[in-house]
């Protein structure tokens, strides 16, 4: 696991974009139905992508459970529990004593008391699992998503044998995890989230996973699952990425497309390749969530806006950011916007592909 890995060079530049500021508001512009006008780019006037996404911000975006769910995902919150203390029936069913005990376990943890299980509370609450590991309730959440979710024939006692073990390290290879028999936050998000990292949109969540490029994990501050963490992990679970649908803070905005589009590959591989082949270490501030002109290529699923370019936040033009637009072009994008060669892209690099 590279969870320790975390404290990157783009995380350090967020901290300067906190005490750089925000960009100034949305300018009123007219709808330009040929090229897009990301009306976000690294900030909006309410939300510096510093506070939303600084140091304590989660590794992964998880499934979001709650009251009324009925799933095996909730069997493994109620054994997860068990693992911190708390005594409840393995229903599968989110009732009102696994809210109480949800509320009660992030008052202990620091975290929103909401009874709504996130990606914070489920990075608090997963926790190492090793071969040899003897009557655990975690080692149960683990049985029971590899049993009773993907089919793999063993046991749920609470016990990581060899047996089990074998397991494990079979679901790992499966999905293009680290092979080690042990879950650690990687594989705990693989069997939570559904998720595979032999795709390119899986090779994209391990450059995220080990720093090497960053997702932001906020959509503005709109909570609807659009923020590019949520969307390149929709991606590699195979399904159709969010867009949004919020004003930050909550509350449906009209101007905003909602539903999802799925992600286009050309778009997902030149991603990968700025960080393979190119050598960029970036932080992404949108793919098909934020708000743009209606018609862009956004919500097509075909671009990306990138506010942070080798640990330094796009403020102007830099030899990064030509090089970054240069890039793109190189790779047969259909639009490559930066500071200098977009006056509405002064705060970051846009790429469509
Ligand atoms: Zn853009």
């Amino acid at each position: 696991m590279h969870r320790a890995t975390r404290s990157s060079a783009a995380l350090t530049a967020l901290a300067l974009a906190l005490s750089l500021g925000c960009a100034p508001g949305d300018d009123e512009r007219a709808e330009d139905a040929e090229a897009d006008h990301d009306e976000e780019g690294a900030y909006d006037g309410l939300h510096p992508i510093g506070k939303a996404d600084g140091v304590n911000a989660p590794l992964y975006a998880w499934p979001v459970v709650r009251s009324g769910d009925e799933s095996r995902v909730v069997v493994a919150v109620q054994h997860l529990l068990g693992e911190h203390g708390y005594t409840l029936s393995l229903t599968g069913q989110f009732d009102d004593a696994t809210k109480q005990a949800v509320v009660s376990f992030q008052s202990s943890k620091g975290l929103q008391a909401d009874g709504i299980v996130g990606s914070r509370t489920w990075e608090a609450l997963v926790v190492t699992v090793r071969p040899g590991d003897t009557d655990r309730a975690a080692v149960r959440a683990l049985e029971d998503l590899l049993s009773q979710r993907y089919g793999y024939l063993l046991e749920v006692d609470g016990t990581l044998d060899a047996e089990a073990e074998q397991h494990l390290r079979a679901f790992q290879q499966e999905r293009c995890l680290t092979v080690d028999g042990i879950a650690g936050s990687q594989t705990w998000h693989a069997l939570v989230a559904d998720t595979s990292h032999c795709s390119q949109a899986g090779r994209l969540l391990e450059l995220h996973d080990q720093g090497l490029i960053t997702l932001s994990t906020s959509d503005f501050g709109r909570n609807d699952g659009a923020d590019p963490l949520a969307n390149v992990t929709d991606a590699a679970a195979g399904r159709a990425s969010k867009r949004s649908c919020n004003f930050p803070g909550g509350g449906r905005d009209s101007r905003l497309p909602c539903g999802t589009v799925e992600l286009d590959e050309a778009l997902i591989d030149a991603m990968v390749a700025l960080r393979e082949e190119h050598g960029f270490t970036y932080f992404v501030t949108a793919i098909s969530g934020a708000r743009h002109s209606t018609n862009s290529y956004h919500y097509k699923g075909r671009a990306v806006d990138i506010g942070v370019v080798d640990g330094v936040v796009v403020n102007g033009s830099t030899t990064a950011t030509r090089k970054l637009v240069d890039a793109c072009k190189a790779m047969g994008a259909i639009e490559a916007l930066g500071p200098h060669n977009d006056a509405h892209h002064q705060d970051h690099v846009h790429c469509a592909f």
